[in-house]
């Protein structure tokens, strides 16, 4: 039986460690931390994930910043707000939320934020940096899988490890963080023989967005899950791309949905909003 990963006790010492040295860094450079999140329109769920960021920016000690213009602004209105504020030194971190009304090519939003003030690591330079090996803001979600193995003392070096899903801000970025940690790494698709792929492996990140696609009998004994999933069900409760119950019989280690992934984003934006100030001459 495998023992739960608390994914929300993990993300309150994360945002201790972050609120301790942002603390250290007002004492010794009289600098403050800033995040700017720009949430167009009225997504709902949008509100839900700005509020949660404005929220721990609080408490870690950020000064932290809403802007929220209406959804009909155009792509060029919102490419000056992006400018302004790469050009205001109070602000270190710029996240555009996602997703933005579909006149707006996203892409080319992202591409304006300033590289260094990118804190969600989706940048394409930052993303360059990710696949070269260098230092950078990493993208957050699997940057936070990344620290919860660290938690549970499990080490990806010479690990064969299987990520389900290959998008741009969870699969690949999580593949190519287990790749530097020296782990051996295969990335599975809808094309892929995921009950196949997944038993070779001792480590599973699944990121797919398919409830309970991931089967409990195809994990290894022993085996260190991940789950990013989070589904809505119609209930209105959250359920995750692995099979839990089932996986849970199997693995060493395994996070729940809700409490395991979910809460470590937040912490992680944290993070690499106070390496980006801390950057800041
Ligand atoms: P996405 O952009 O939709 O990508 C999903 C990936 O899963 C794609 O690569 C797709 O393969 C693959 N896939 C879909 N159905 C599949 C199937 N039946 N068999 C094999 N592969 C399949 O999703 P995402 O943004 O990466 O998000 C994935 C999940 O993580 C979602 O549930 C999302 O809500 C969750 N999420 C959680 C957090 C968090 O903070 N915990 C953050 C981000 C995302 P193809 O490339 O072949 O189409």
């Amino acid at each position: 039986m495998a023992q739960l990963i608390d994914g929300k006790a993990v993300a309150a010492r994360v945002r201790a460690e972050v609120k301790a040295e942002t603390e250290k860094l007002k004492a010794e450079r009289g600098l403050v931390p800033g995040l700017t999140v720009v949430r167009v329109g009225e997504d709902p769920a949008s509100k839900i994930y700005v509020t949660g960021k404005k929220k721990a920016a609080e408490e870690v000690g950020f000064n932290s910043w809403e802007v929220h213009p209406d959804e009909k602004i155009t792509q060029d209105e919102l490419l000056s707000l992006v400018d302004k504020l790469n050009k205001d030194p109070a602000v270190h971190g710029i996240l555009v939320q996602l997703p933005l009304p579909k006149h707006i090519d996203a892409e080319r939003i992202i591409s304006a934020v300033k590289p260094e003030k990118d804190v969600d690591g989706f940048h394409p330079v930052n993303a360059g940096k990710l696949s070269l090996g260098k230092p950078g803001p990493r993208p957050c979600t699997p940057f936070g899988v990344m620290r919860l193995l660290e938690e549970v003392g499990c080490n990806p070096s010479g690990k064969r490890a299987v990520v389900v899903g290959r998008s741009n801000i969870v699969g690949k970025p999580m593949a190519l963080m287990l790749l530097a940690a020296d782990a051996t790494v295969t990335v599975c698709h809808r094309k892929s023989n995921l009950a196949a792929e997944v038993a070779n492996a001792d480590i599973v990140v699944a990121a797919v967005g398919v409830p309970e696609l991931i089967k409990g009998e195809w994990i290894k004994p022993g085996a260190v899950v991940i789950d990013v999933g989070m589904n809505r069900m119609p209930d209105g409760k959250l359920k995750g791309d692995v099979e839990f119950a089932a996986a849970k019989e199997r693995a060493s280690f395994i996070t729940p949905v809700p409490g395991g992934v979910g809460p470590m984003t937040i912490a992680m934006l944290m993070r690499n909003t106070l390496e980006a100030a801390k950057a800041t001459s």
